[in-house]
């Protein structure tokens, strides 16, 4: 048996915004419109959204202040700006930041919990919401999740609900064509991820792994673009469709190890969601193939790559390793190890084996050698 929930409705393409017009003005009379300092306007996807709503006849709010990694205050601050203002869809435009905040903030501003049980409580309820993505790698405009810096735990926690799907989601590969290629590099390993996890899920099945496939099968076919950091429309278009489709792959199944060992990074060491998982997942790839051959091979075949060793080969290639003290790989595993995310993954992995590849990624380690 298996299950699949993906309620977004998707339009994608050059002119998705303004395509999407009609659609945009049944969503209600004034849009909080949720993005980060500079994305939205860079990209020109705030420019467009302007005129749809200009033209419709609705009304706007701009709540301008997401910085990466969103935090509670921040999402606080957008559901009180919300109310204030009367908003009765939210737009979030931007990458996964402003995405996972305009989430968090349309349910906040539709019930607002009490600001110490933030990460207990599921949202019910939140306004409508449309994503418009700037960058190709959460795939947040396609899934349940809004990924929240957790101060308390010093770590990054998701609160999921089905009330945090996006209604609409619109995918205009333009508005990633200004990403740097760090960013680009960083957002696309972070969607090969979700797919490479989806399909090292104990929640997998035909239709998720379907998706990761093609997913990783367009990132793969961009790996030496990827190498050699340079981008042409049609590799904005297939990263921008790959992210979308592993968004739809983890809203399913989860993410596991990579991501539970990719939040401590980010949060102690302040490395970009998508780098923190691409140091890591070389070493983790080895370990789960020690238990399950058969499942890394289908990833691999996927991303028409022969061994783990090409794998690690690639990943070190963009993004080196990481330098860790034996206290911070003890620290990390043994956060990641209580995590939801280990749950989801087809073997288990304990605390000292986590450890093992958080040594093996750092700077002096040695792939092949911890198992
Ligand atoms: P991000 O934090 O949203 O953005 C990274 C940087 O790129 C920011 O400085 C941003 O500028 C800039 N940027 C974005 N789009 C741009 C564009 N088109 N042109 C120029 N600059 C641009 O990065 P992200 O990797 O997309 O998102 C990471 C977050 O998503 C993390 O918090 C992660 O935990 C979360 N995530 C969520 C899901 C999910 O399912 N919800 C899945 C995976 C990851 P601004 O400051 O102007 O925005
Ligand atoms: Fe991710």
């Amino acid at each position: 048996m298996q299950a699949f929930y993906s309620p977004t409705r998707i339009i994608a393409g050059d002119g998705a915004v303004a395509g999407a017009a009609g659609l945009i003005q049944k969503f209600g009379k004034t849009a909080l419109l949720v993005t980060g300092k500079a994305s939205a306007r860079v990209s020109g996807a705030l420019d467009d959204v302007i005129r749809v709503l200009k033209a419709n006849g609705q009304d706007y709010a701009l709540f301008d202040r997401v910085g990466p990694n969103p935090s509670v205050e921040t999402v606080f601050a957008g559901a009180a700006f919300s109310i204030e203002h009367k908003c009765d869809f939210c737009i979030g435009i931007g990458g996964g930041s402003p995405l996972d905040a305009a989430k968090a903030i349309a349910a906040f501003a539709a019930e607002t919990p009490k600001k110490e049980d933030v990460f207990l409580h599921i949202p019910k309820i939140a306004l409508r919401l449309v994503a418009i993505p700037t960058t190709a790698g959460t795939g947040s405009e396609v899934t349940q999740y809004a990924i929240l810096t957790n101060d308390q735990e010093e770590t990054k926690t998701s609160i999921a609900s089905d009330a945090l799907f996006p209604a609409l989601a619109l995918l205009d590969p333009r508005y990633t064509v200004g990403l740097s290629v760090e960013t680009t590099v960083n957002t696309a390993i972070d969607a090969l991820s979700h797919a490479a996890e989806g399909m090292l899920s104990v929640k997998a099945g035909e239709i998720t792994d379907a998706l990761a496939i093609d997913a990783l099968g367009l990132i793969s076919s961009r790996f030496s673009a990827l190498r050699a950091g340079e981008f042409t429309e049609d590799d904005r278009r297939a990263l921008l469709l790959a992210a979308c489709l592993a968004g739809q792959v983890i809203a399913n199944t989860g993410t596991t190890a990579v991501h539970a060992l990719g939040y401590s990074l980010t949060y102690d060491r302040h490395i970009d969601h998508g780098r923190a998982n691409g140091l890591v997942m070389g070493a983790f790839l080895r370990a789960v193939e020690a238990k399950s051959k058969r499942s890394v091979a289908r990833i691999l075949r996927a991303m028409r790559l022969k061994s783990t060793e090409d794998f690690c080969v690639l990943l070190e290639d963009l993004f080196g390793k990481v330098s860790l003290t034996d206290g911070e790989v003890s620290k990390y595993a043994r956060k990641a190890a209580k995590t939801k995310n280990m749950k989801n993954l087809i073997v288990s992995l304990n605390e000292e084996e986590l450890s093992g590849i958080l040594t093996a990624s750092r700077a002096g380690g040695a792939y092949g050698k911890v198992w």
